[in-house]
């Protein structure tokens, strides 16, 4: 059979530790033995990072504003111990952050749904994709701790010189008091990218906030959301068939809970980062969560929700084997080729896509699997692989389905 053409290269994130030897390995067995895999390759891996003090990371991050999609493999944010293990030059930016800047993007996670391992939550029968919006409110925040007596007060002052002011609080003893902000360039971003998403995946978008009690803050969230829908949005939402719902954030969390799934929840920054945690513990495994980050112009950057696998690593390295689950690097794979196949009208690339993708579910459904899915399975008797095994037992999925 010849091997699928590629048109437009994809911007290809190489990247460390465990990661990294399981992404040789898919390319290797899933990818080049069916596609003319056309990249352009980034090395993300600390030590490169390091030699090119991080303009590489820059690089990959412009290559995808110009080719519009990228697969970006796990790597490490140093920390003190990075700093000497790598004997880095500086203490390098968290990539993700970088990336996420350049493109202005919102990240998207879902968990991959399989027989065999299933959300705590009963009724969920589709996945609940979570954005959230990475941007200020008290993840910038400012505070003071109050020591006594006082007038706390808010004050904006323009550029002119105006300036506008309320009185937070009269304190009569010792209190605290913060100060929170985000911007409307960054809210606007946020709404443009769910409603990308949204229309890309032909699902609902949710979005939350508390709106009657911030009237001003959260207002401006929620009324920005609306503009935006109507404006640009609205005709292509009715002509997919999907629905934008706007609720009260305790409402939201009320009726996710009752759901049957299937649809993107956008959340504001702490929102997000407390109901993402709850979203992929009760679907089971980190190790099962694709995660892209979407730019309000639509660009796309697909990976795996997991880090570099450290602990594993380590292990590989010193001989022995592992059990490292490969499904969301391989998602994160397929996401991007199938977006590259949409983008390029390429029919066989988005159903070789389909076809992998239906190949680790089918591997897993007939009880093959990492050891992390064996400890939490509900199939009787799972048969526990170890990295090379498990790519292998998706590869003879996927020559079973015709390639
Ligand atoms: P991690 O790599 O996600 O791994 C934490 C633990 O979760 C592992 O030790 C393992 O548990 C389990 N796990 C995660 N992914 C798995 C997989 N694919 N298969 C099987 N088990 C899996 O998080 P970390 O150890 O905290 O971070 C390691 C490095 O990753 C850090 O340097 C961090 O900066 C980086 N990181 C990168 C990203 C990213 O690039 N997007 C995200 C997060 C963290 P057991 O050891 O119990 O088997
Ligand atoms: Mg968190």
């Amino acid at each position: 059979m010849d091997k699928i053409k590629m048109t437009t290269p994809l911007v290809e994130m190489d990247g460390d530790e465990m990661t990294r030897i399981l992404w040789k390995m898919i390319k290797d067995e899933l990818l080049e033995p069916f596609i003319d895999l056309k990249t352009e390759y980034y090395d993300l891996g600390l030590e490169h990072r390091n030699e090119t003090n991080d303009q590489v990371t820059v690089d990959s991050a412009n290559a995808t504003k110009k080719y519009g999609v990228a697969v970006k493999c796990a790597t490490i944010t140093p920390n003190a111990a990075r700093m000497d293990e790598y004997h880095l030059k500086e203490m390098w930016k968290s990539p993700n952050g970088t990336i996420r800047a350049i493109l202005d993007g919102t990240v998207f996670r879902t968990p991959i749904k399989v027989k065999g391992i299933e959300p705590c939550v009963k009724n969920w029968k589709e996945p609940i994709t979570i954005a959230r919006h990475a941007y200020g409110d008290v993840y910038k925040n400012v505070e003071i701790k109050v020591p006594g007596a006082g007038k706390a007060e808010l004050v904006f002052t323009a550029a002119d010189g105006t300036q506008t002011k309320e009185t937070i609080f009269d304190f009569a003893g010792p209190g605290i008091i913060q100060g929170q902000h985000n911007t409307v360039q960054s809210i606007e971003s946020f709404a443009r990218s769910c409603f990308t998403y949204a229309l890309d995946l032909k699902q609902e978008l949710w979005f939350a906030t508390k709106d009657t009690i911030s009237k001003k803050y959260d207002h401006t969230f929620k009324d920005i959301f609306q503009e935006i829908y109507d404006a640009e949005f609205k005709e292509k939402f009715e002509a997919a068939g999907i629905t934008y719902f706007y609720t009260l954030i305790d409402d939201a969390v009320a009726r996710v809970m009752k759901s049957k799934g299937g649809f993107i929840w956008a959340c504001k920054n702490y929102d997000g980062d407390v109901m993402s945690d709850m979203i992929s513990s009760a679907c089971g495994s980190l190790a099962m969560m694709t995660s892209v980050l979407v730019s309000p112009q639509g660009y796309y950057e697909y990976e795996a929700a997991h880090g570099t696998v450290q602990r594993h690593y380590y292990k590989h390295q010193n001989g022995e084997e592992t059990s490292t689950n490969s499904v969301a690097t391989i998602f994160a794979w397929t996401g991007a080729l199938r977006k590259r196949g949409e983008l390029d009208g390429l029919s066989d690339l988005v159903r070789f896509a389909d076809c992998l993708e239906q190949a680790c579910i089918a591997t897993i459904e007939s009880g093959r699997m990492t050891k992390d899915l064996a400890l939490i399975t509900e199939l009787a008797d799972p048969l526990v692989l170890n990295s090379e095994q498990f790519i292998q037992a998706v590869r003879g999925e996927l020559e079973r389905s015709g390639f």
